[in-house]
């Protein structure tokens, strides 16, 4: 069984950071979809912190826009300059996109050249939601192949309390942790950018052509 743990709107010195430690305590990896124009003198080490530790940083957009009302071109732009930061940073260029809000259209997968990732997520933005509820959230919900939609969102704290409880609980049930890209590439499947796929599981292309649009 095995699951990527991913974590969007880093980077930032708080979370990302007690985040990053906990993979370090379970030596487990993740992805982390990132906001380009959070990007600084002050948050670059941690994106090397992020690499060094064998974990993959990918595409969460620049501004953080709702996307389906841009231009193609400024949808194109939005990416291309958060994958061009990184590829500066880090030596590696994303190879995945997760749309801001889940916000996209044709348009999107028609001029963005990396594939698009959605995931399972528990709403862990949602201030309401406290960690014990995100514990069993996550314990009911995700399943072999699952691509699991958090937030290293500055102040979150209460997913890292979740995922004290439930990185364990998931080791002892044989879980394994892959980044995105390891998922893919583990399961010997390589999905295309502009596949009109967002992908929240591995099989989402053979079982029901994912969440085609
Ligand atoms: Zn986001």
């Amino acid at each position: 069984m095995k699951i990527a743990l991913t974590f969007d709107d880093g980077p930032n010195l708080g979370t990302t950071v007690d985040v990053l430690a906990l993979l370090k305590k379970y030596k487990i990896k993740a992805s982390f979809f990132i906001i380009g124009n959070l990007i600084n003198d002050s948050t670059i080490k941690i994106l090397k912190q992020i690499t060094e530790s064998g974990c993959e940083i990918e595409n969460h957009s620049f501004t953080h826009s709702f996307m389906t009302h841009l231009t193609k071109q400024e949808m194109w732009y939005e990416t291309d300059k958060t994958s061009n930061l990184i590829e500066e940073i880090t030596g590696r260029r994303p190879r995945f996109f997760r749309p801001p809000y889940i916000d996209v259209n044709q348009e999107m997968f028609d001029s963005i050249p990396l594939v698009f990732i959605s995931g399972e997520g528990v709403e862990d933005w949602n201030d309401e939601i406290k960690a014990e509820e995100r514990v069993s959230r996550l314990l009911t919900k995700i399943r072999d192949g699952d691509i699991v939609l958090l937030h290293d969102l500055e102040g979150n704290m209460e997913t890292v309390k979740a995922l004290e409880v439930v990185i364990p609980e998931w080791i002892a049930e044989g879980y394994e942790f892959l980044t995105v890209a390891e998922l893919f590439d583990q399961a010997n499947k390589t999905p295309k950018a502009q596949d009109g796929i967002l992908y929240s599981n591995i099989n989402d292309a053979e079982e029901k052509g994912g969440e085609q649009i």
